[in-house]
């Protein structure tokens, strides 16, 4: 898309933090990052948002979200489990769909948030 924002990240037009790449998939470090740790994950290909996903997406669509536990890992903070086995740490993940789910990029993205708490304006 010609005038898209995370397409031009895609094709190298636009700098950002690579933390992951392959065909379809890439991962950069958000800009105004939210929490310790900021990620999106973005298909290659460009698809406005959720909504204009179908059956046809499934595997793209679970690709991101398999990638959210790796990046988790080389990121610092994947569930751990304490010697009580209650679990620490963690991350959220997180697709903004449309106006009235605040997504402000039209280009779908997963993002993951971690770290260590406050986050700044999440819960
Ligand atoms: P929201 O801003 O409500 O989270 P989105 O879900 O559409 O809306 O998220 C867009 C995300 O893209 C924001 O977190 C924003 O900080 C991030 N962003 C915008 N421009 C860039 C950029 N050039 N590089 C990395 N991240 C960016």
């Amino acid at each position: 898309m010609d005038n898209c924002l995370f397409c031009k990240i895609a094709a190298k037009q636009i700098p950002a933090t690579v933390v992951y790449e392959d065909d379809e998939l890439l991962a950069f470090k958000d800009i105004n990052p939210a929490a310790p740790v900021h990620l999106l994950i973005i298909p290659k290909q460009h698809i406005s948002t959720l909504s204009d996903c179908d059956d046809s997406h499934t595997a793209l669509l679970g690709k991101m979200l398999a990638l959210a536990p790796r990046l988790a890992k080389e990121h610092g903070v994947s569930v751990v489990y304490d010697a009580e086995g209650a679990p620490t740490r963690g991350y959220k993940t997180l697709i903004n769909s449309g106006p009235d789910g605040g997504q402000v990029v039209y280009h779908m993205h997963m993002h993951m948030y971690g770290g260590p708490r406050p986050w700044k304006g999440m819960h």
